[in-house]
């Protein structure tokens, strides 16, 4: 699933592969899917986009957004987009084809369950999309200590820190995924609680969370998801499903992974402390 590091690469990698370039059709909704979700009619999207001229992607949290002409697309986390060459073989199982003036393409396909949200430039009641445009990017110099250090309130000291830090969309685009390298480099388990932090301890935090984002994003994104081309991120994570069964690699412990708050977390007991 998609986070901010990913949704910042995909946005960077539609800008120089597809921004210019002139939409010629828009076919939506091609295989059925449960819990793939469009605005309004998908049958519409066609006349919504085709003839307009793709502008810019900008990441919104774990989303996309295309600017295009007077129209938004908005791309959920959950949405695995590519790009095609025209003499690429278009998947049967997708949720979107957008064909380009060139005959490349774009494609999206949809697992669990995804958005493909179509609508006039900048106008839609999604609380994500929301979170994303109005609250402060994790990745900007506005999300400076001072800020960090207003996110904690007298709510929050009851809150672990995995709730802390990636439900509420608190900090838009950091999810469960980002959220296991954060707390590894802060040397912090998930269930630690909020109202244990000490001032330094919180100093720690801050620049686990600015630090290791940036590294993810310098490296286009983890190595659990793909990119526009289909290829893995760069960036490869310390905690995920892809290094479970490898030991810590500090201390040489055992990773242990459970599931907690509606998904797995991992931690090395041994580096990561509960309090
Ligand atoms: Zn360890």
């Amino acid at each position: 699933m998609i986070e901010l590091p990913e949704a910042i690469t995909l946005a960077n990698q539609i800008n120089r592969t597809v921004a210019g370039k002139k939409i010629i059709e828009a076919e939506a909704a091609h295989s059925p899917h449960k819990f793939a979700f469009y605005n309004g009619d998908p049958s519409a999207y066609n006349g919504l986009l085709a003839g307009k001229t793709i502008g810019e992607a900008v990441p919104r949290g774990a989303q996309v957004e295309i600017l295009i002409g007077d129209i938004s697309l908005l791309i959920s986390d959950g949405v695995n987009l590519r790009y095609l060459y025209a003499n690429e073989k278009v998947p049967e199982k997708r949720q979107m084809l957008i064909t380009l003036e060139d005959n490349n393409k774009l494609v999206a396909s949809i697992q669990m369950y995804g958005g493909l949200w179509v609508f006039p430039a900048g106008d839609f009641d999604n609380e994500y999309y929301l979170a994303a445009k109005n609250k402060t990017s994790p990745v900007t110099d506005a999300f400076d200590k001072a800020y960090f250090d207003s996110l904690f309130t007298d709510n929050t000291a009851r809150l672990s820190l995995k709730a802390f830090l990636a439900t509420e969309q608190r900090i838009p685009g950091l999810g469960n995924g980002v959220l296991q390298d954060i707390l590894f480099n802060a040397q912090m388990h998930p269930k630690r609680k909020v109202g244990s932090l000490s001032g330094d301890d919180k100093n720690v935090l801050f620049e686990a969370v600015k630090s290791t984002l940036k590294t993810m994003i310098e490296k286009g994104g983890r190595d659990t998801d793909t990119d526009l081309f289909g290829l893995p991120g760069g960036y490869k994570t310390i905690l995920s499903k892809n290094t479970v069964a490898r030991p810590c690699p500090v201390c040489g412990g055992e990773i242990m992974k459970e599931a907690y708050m509606g998904g797995s977390v991992y931690y090395c007991p041994a580096c990561q402390k509960i309090g």
